[in-house]
């Protein structure tokens, strides 16, 4: 089984918005996503990135041009999903399951190009999402118009997956494929229904932690934002509960890895 990471976009964002105790200059990231090839599954996509879906799509609401003018994602053309795949010898037609880590726009956003995919998210989530109004949807950072009409049929829940038990510090959750192979880990505090991807079978077991913290150093020193973090956390006290089971894992030698990670080009 093969996990590669791509970039679909850059985004910047003061130090002090994604590091408690940071100063004011900017801080690129990169907005990430996966691809793993596995031996059974096929290719399967983990989020999709931001798409033009975001940037420019011609049908976006108000809100949605509003969010993409603010964030101002610069889209990495190289990194698009349809790039990324096109060096594996494949085309958004091949992608059989999009695994839905959370329902925010720079992991939902390129849904709509992969017609044969089933998604893998929490239907829990989904529920609650289905019993919010459009406008209480956005005050969870989720603009449900970027949703596939057929989400819904297309869902395979986490809730019906059979359950691996953590061991130790190493997490345990929903076996994806039920080989073992991919575990969902449920990560708390940053949006509704988040888990972020165990994968137990590397020579180091990886943890791909999504959204917990925008920066390692937060994670690994300890040191999640306050405000305005805390006004965009679904659940800001649990991202420290999150944080801290993560540098538990870390000591245990695992490795974690994020859908942000800064640096340069
Ligand atoms: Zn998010």
């Amino acid at each position: 089984m093969k996990i590669v990471f791509a970039n679909s976009a850059w985004v910047s964002a003061a130090e002090r918005l994604i590091l408690r105790g940071g100063g004011w200059q900017k801080i690129r990231l990169r907005v990430r996503y996966g691809l793993i090839l596995h031996p059974q599954a096929g290719p399967v996509l983990i989020d999709t990135g931001y798409t033009p879906h975001v940037t420019t799509g011609a049908r976006r609401s108000a809100m949605l041009r509003f969010y993409g003018a603010v964030l101002g994602p610069e889209l990495v053309e190289a990194g698009q999903p349809m790039s990324v795949l096109a060096r594996f010898g494949l085309t958004p037609r091949d992608i059989r399951t999009v695994i839905v880590t959370h329902f925010h726009a720079d992991h939902i956003s390129g849904l709509p190009l992969f017609p044969n995919a089933r998604f893998i998210a929490s239907d829990a989530a989904w529920s609650r999402l289905k019993a919010r109004t459009a406008r209480q949807n956005l005050r969870h950072g989720v603009f449900t118009e970027l949703f596939p009409a057929d989400f819904e049929t297309r869902l395979d829940g986490l809730s019906a997956m059979r359950q691996i038990p953590p061991r130790g510090d190493v997490p345990g959750g929903a076996d994806l494929f039920g080989d073992g192979s991919v575990i969902a880990v449920d990560l708390p505090g940053h949006a509704d229904g988040q888990f972020g991807l165990l994968f137990p079978e590397m020579d180091r077991p990886l943890l791909y932690a999504v959204d917990v913290q925008w920066l390692l150093k937060a994670l690994v020193e300890n040191r999640t934002p306050g405000f305005p973090a805390r006004l965009l956390a679904e659940d800001f006290t649990a991202i420290d509960r999150t944080s801290a089971a993560l540098r538990r894992f870390l000591a245990a030698g695992g490795e974690v890895t994020r859908a942000f990670r800064s640096g340069p080009r």
